[in-house]
């Protein structure tokens, strides 16, 4: 390919509205272009990227026994009423009218017309285990689209689904999706790191995410993880042992009562006045899961995990009360108190989850739905709530103590590429899609499913991957191998040099691109740079010595060299990547 004419317009700035690098630095770069909020046109470079991620991974799908194929982009609101997700999916799901007024969804994912397929075609067990993959857009309405790539609201995902007869067959193809996954993102020169994660209400189900681990404001996800073992999890997951805080109560309070606390609506308030760790503190938090109110008690020093919460109680939505909810919920239960001074005494009728550290805390703090007032040296026996349920709704904090090993955990950022899921009979069980087992039995599917984000992987390899000056992208996914730049067009030797190279390059295989541009040389490194060639051969006045010189963009090493040596150097590169 010719500089010249390729479809690449490089910007002078980044975009206004790009905050995180792989967003600035692709849409400088002439990679994509913002249509509408989340979606983005991939232009000739970035989709050659994305055919290279695709490939790798339908290279490694393909090897680890699955089988592609392309399932519609529009689906049916009806096949989406059988798993019962039509009215739990929310507002991500974007939904739409035909014609004949029949209404439809955008597919944000396809359990539901893969479980179709199958129930139609696997009705017996000797057609058993089988696993489909896709590659195809996605659509999902996000609450907020952002980072260009990362989260946008169309974008390409590769997305796969096992049917097995049983758990133990489930397992199995879980762990050669793993293997697959790691083969596919090595390939792709990205470090992952596979972490435990959230896998819904479904008790039982168990999820990994691959996570790139970034320094940058991209990583959206906390992810804990022990350096003496191998626990990791992804924060809406993750778990530590939590020694009972240090402070002995009875040095503080050591009778309860009822005292004055004026306006101390927050925890630093009331630590403040009171003059006490907070460790001393039991705070209440008022929740909204699915509609309904549910209290949340936690030691103050401490935070909730909203997921972990919303999955104690079984719910599918959560979010905090706004403070009208909890006038609202006062008033029903006969309390005037403003936030700051609720508390789980008298709330019969409301779930109250506790964290399961609460149950080490005494004589402690504790607001009594009174407002200025708050209980001391109080015991959970003295606030006679029966309907308290224990689990851990804790968010870990880096230095908190590894679950399996006792070291303490560390937390870095990262992104989620990819994840692998057991799903069950989750969708199988409510579709009824069922096949006949080996005693004549009708049982449903054992399913699993296994998503990555193709476009979200590209600019994660942007994220780990570039300089000030621009992009560095592993070889194995970038748009070009090499691009050979004569410095100055006019000079014939330099350009019958750097054509020839070109030449010899392209009837190589590798791909590369020829700056034949009328531009400054220093224009022309500028670009360079910032598009990504792993490689740059840059003929210049060293020519009339018979060398030419060579720059790996990733560390930035020059050498001197031979043009016949330069064009075998590549060739030799290229044949090996994997
Ligand atoms: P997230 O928690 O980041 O929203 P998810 O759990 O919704 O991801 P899945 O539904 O499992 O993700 O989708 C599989 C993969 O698709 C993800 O691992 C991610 O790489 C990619 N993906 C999901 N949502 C988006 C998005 N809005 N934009 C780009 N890629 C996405
Ligand atoms: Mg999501």
């Amino acid at each position: 390919m010719k500089m010249s004419k390729l479809f690449v317009q490089t910007l002078r700035e980044f975009p206004s509205d790009a905050e995180v690098v792989s967003h600035k630095m692709l849409a400088r770069a002439g990679y994509i272009r913002k249509l509408t909020s989340g979606v983005y046109n991939f232009l000739p470079l970035m989709w050659r990227v994305l055919k290279k991620i695709e490939n790798i991974v339908r290279e490694e799908m393909d090897a680890a026994g699955a089988q592609e194929l392309l399932m519609p982009f529009v689906q049916p609101k009806e096949l989406w009423e059988e798993s019962g997700r039509w009215d739990a999916y929310g507002k991500e799901l974007m939904r739409l009218k035909d014609r004949h007024d029949r209404i439809m969804c955008l597919g944000p994912t396809h359990e539901e017309v893969i479980t179709s397929i199958a129930r139609d075609g696997l009705k017996s067990y000797k057609q058993l285990p089988v696993n489909l993959y896709q590659i195809q857009s996605k659509f999902r309405d996000e609450v907020r689209p952002r980072y260009g790539l990362l989260r946008g609201r169309e974008f390409i995902m590769k997305d796969a689904y096992s049917f097995d007869t049983d758990e133990a067959g489930l397992d199995k193809e879980y762990e050669n999706m793993a293997k697959a996954y790691k083969r596919i993102f090595d390939r792709c020169g990205l470090a992952t790191k596979m972490v435990q994660s959230d896998s819904g209400a479904i008790g039982g189900s168990v999820s990994h995410e691959f996570m790139v681990i970034t320094d940058t404001d991209a990583g959206e996800n906390d992810v804990f993880y022990c350096d003496s073992c191998d626990y990791s999890a992804n924060s809406n997951h993750a778990v530590s042992k939590l020694q009972p805080a240090l402070v002995d109560g009875k040095d503080y309070f050591n009778k309860t009562e009822i005292i004055d606390t004026p306006n101390t609506h927050s925890i630093e308030e009331l630590s403040e006045f009171l003059k006490i760790p907070s460790t001393l503190i039991l705070k209440t938090l008022v929740y909204i899961v699915d509609k309904t109110p549910v209290l949340a008690l936690i030691r103050a020093d401490r935070a909730v995990e909203e997921t972990k919460l919303m999955n104690s109680v079984g719910g599918i939505e959560i979010r905090i009360a706004s403070s009208a909810e909890i006038a609202e919920i006062m008033a029903d239960k006969g309390f005037d108190a403003v936030p700051g001074f609720i508390g789980p005494k008298g709330m019969k009728g409301i779930r109250i989850i506790a964290d399961e550290t609460v149950k080490d805390m005494k004589n402690f703090v504790v607001g009594i739905n009174i407002t200025d007032k708050h209980q001391v040296g109080a015991n959970l026996s003295d606030l006679e709530i029966d309907n308290i349920e224990y689990a851990d709704i804790r968010l870990v904090e880096a230095g908190d103590i590894c679950p399996e090993c006792g070291k303490p955990l560390l937390v870095t950022k990262g992104i989620e590429v990819g994840n692998i899921f057991k799903l069950g009979t989750k969708y199988s069980k409510p579709m009824n899609a069922v096949f006949t087992d080996v005693n004549g039995e009708m049982k449903p599917y054992v399913m699993g499913c296994y998503g990555i984000g193709i476009s979200r992987t590209a600019a994660a390899a942007v994220e780990a991957h570039y300089d000030e000056y621009g992009i560095k992208w592993p070889i194995a996914i970038a748009p070009y191998h090499v691009v050979v730049i004569p410095v100055s067009t006019n000079d014939e030797l330099q350009m019958t040099t750097a054509t020839k190279i070109y030449e010899d390059l392209q009837k190589s295989g590798v791909e590369v691109v020829l700056d034949d541009r009328d531009e400054r040389a220093g224009v022309k490194f500028k670009d360079a740079d910032l598009i990504g060639f792993p490689y740059r051969i840059t003929v210049g006045k060293t020519i009339t010595e018979g060398f030419v010189e060579c720059k790996v963009r990733e560390t930035g090493e020059l050498t001197k060299i031979k043009p016949d040596e330069a064009v075998e150097k590549l060739i030799e590169i290229v044949k090996n990547i994997k």
